[in-house]
């Protein structure tokens, strides 16, 4: 960038924290435009952010295969309908080899703060490794990388193995243990099957039930593959079948309740048909809340994994853990050997879990304390040539969040060629804008299902929706083809 010549290389013209699709897209995004100063930054010991750290057992993506990839950089070599994580793990490999972007990312260097220099224009950002200097800094951390684990009284006492899905502990053998598993979200019901033929006991600490589709997964045959790996066209005519197969979906979210009754049908028969023999259980596992309301999830083989002997569903809630094993609210004590923490994620810490200033000493902390608002997802008043990529309301109930992420870094993208082309120093966007903007989205998500009524990880504690994109994917895609300067200052 012409402003950032003469700079020594401890001035990154761009610095991008996080190496998962959403920074490595980014990055890419960044080469294409000549420009080369750039630096990634990874809390972890190796690059991929989600989809490498979340290795339990079973992990798998519910959007499809060829819809999982950049639309610049597809995969014909997918096995799956649904992606396994290693091979997502894989293609994400084979993007930092095929991008050399190996050179650009500086791993176990965790982000502490940064602090915005007016003067300078510059973001000073304190890493675990040291201080470096960058005049724009894209937040790439994605929602889902900090585990949450709820405030169980007790907790610190148990004296058996304590591990998070995302933090997988496979130096543990389950074979023979009793087990139990506190959640039953999207993480949960895929290892749920995995470890439930091997260890001794589950018992499984259900809070709310969720909703349940098949998953029709199969495999991709290998001339299906042939042909997609040579005939390119093919690759785009699927990826667009797929797209319009999963974006449906968000007429019914938004505006059909007819629809997501019908669906609630074909749940309700998925479980009648997997569970035939035991109304108590298919009563404990049905759902008292709007279909989509919380994501939906995709298996064939949890419900049947609960119907072994070995298993217990538990509603019965948690009191305490113990020493040997956990207390419930129905008095009784369960001894075990491991827990295992299936609870998600500490969404709203994603963004203000660092001390990052921006003009005038302003917290980012502090301004997102009850939700962070955000202009297009991407740009946050006060907050100068600071970017976020899955940032406030950009994240999906209904198709493949790459969509989004190559929406939101080619406006950032718009952003930074503003800036080059105008001999602009500092890009900040205005606040009546931004506020304009997230009125319309609140507005927006009030008729959704997923403003329905459950509690959820969409939903901050105020109860607005700061998670999700209300409306069409390509309704996103248009707001960001071009980046509109006037509304910045
Ligand atoms: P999650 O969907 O947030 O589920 C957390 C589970 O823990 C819920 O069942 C929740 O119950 C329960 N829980 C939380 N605190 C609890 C407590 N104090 N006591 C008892 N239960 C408690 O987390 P996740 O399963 O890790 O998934 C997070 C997101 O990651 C998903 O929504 C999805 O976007 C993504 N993901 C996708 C895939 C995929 O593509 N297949 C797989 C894994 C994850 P309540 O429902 O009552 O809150």
């Amino acid at each position: 960038m012409s402003e950032a010549k003469g700079l020594s290389p401890d001035i990154f013209d761009v610095a991008i924290v996080g190496s998962g699709f959403g920074g490595l897209c980014m990055a890419i995004a960044l080469q294409r435009d000549g420009i080369d100063n750039f630096v990634i930054l990874e809390k972890d010991e190796d690059f991929g952010g989600t989809w490498r750290v979340n290795d339990y057992p079973g992990a798998a993506c519910d959007v499809a295969s060829h819809l999982y990839s950049f639309s610049f950089f597809q995969n014909p070599e997918w096995t799956r309908r649904f992606p396994p994580r290693d091979e997502i793990w894989e293609y994400t490999r084979s993007v930092v080899h095929h991008f050399r972007l190996a050179p650009k990312i500086r791993l176990s260097t965790e982000l502490e703060g940064a602090e915005y220099d007016e003067a300078t224009g510059l973001w000073t950002l304190a890493t675990s490794r040291g201080i470096m200097r960058a005049r724009i800094v894209v937040l790439a951390v994605g929602a889902l990388s900090r585990p949450a684990f709820p405030a169980i009284a007790g907790l610190d006492r148990f004296k058996g193995t304590v591990f998070h899905s995302a933090r997988w502990n496979h130096a543990y053998d389950l074979t023979g243990k009793r087990v139990a598993v506190i959640g039953t979200g999207a993480s949960a019901i895929q290892f749920v099957p995995e470890i439930a033929g091997k260890v001794a006991r589950l018992d499984l600490y259900q809070r709310t039930p969720p909703w349940i589709l098949p998953r029709r997964d199969r495999a991709i045959t290998r001339p299906e593959r042939w042909l997609l790996r040579h005939v390119k066209a093919l690759q785009w005519l699927y990826r667009g079948w797929q797209y319009l197969q999963w974006e449906w979906r968000y007429i019914g979210f938004s505006s059909m309740p007819w629809l997501i009754r019908a669906m609630q049908a074909m749940a309700l028969r998925h479980l009648r048909r997997q569970i035939p023999d035991d109304a108590e259980l298919r009563r404990k596992l049905t759902p008292d809340y709007a279909l989509g309301c919380k994501r939906v999830l995709l298996t064939n083989d949890y419900y049947p994994a609960l119907t072994r002997p070995n298993v217990e569903l538990l509603t019965c809630g948690i009191e305490a853990i113990g020493e040997d094993g956990i207390t419930g609210r129905d008095g009784v004590v369960r001894p075990v050997d491991a827990i295992i923490f299936g609870t998600g994620f500490d969404v709203a810490e994603s963004w203000t879990g660092f001390d990052i200033r921006g003009r005038g000493g302003v917290s980012l902390a502090e301004t997102g304390k009850d939700g962070l608002e955000a202009y297009k997802g991407c740009a946050v008043a006060g907050f100068p040539n600071l970017y976020l990529i899955i940032g406030p309301n950009t994240a999906l109930g209904h198709n493949s969040i790459i969509y989004m992420i190559e929406s939101s870094v080619r406006y950032v993208m718009g952003a930074i060629r503003a800036m080059r082309g105008k001999g602009i120093a500092s890009l900040e966007v205005k606040r009546a804008a931004q506020t304009r903007y997230n009125a319309a989205i609140q507005e927006r998500l009030k008729g959704t299902v997923w403003n329905s009524g459950c509690k959820s990880w969409y939903l901050a504690g105020n109860g607005k929706n700061y998670t999700l994109w209300p409306g069409f994917t390509f309704q996103y895609r248009r707001i960001t083809r071009e980046f509109d300067l006037a509304n910045y200052d």
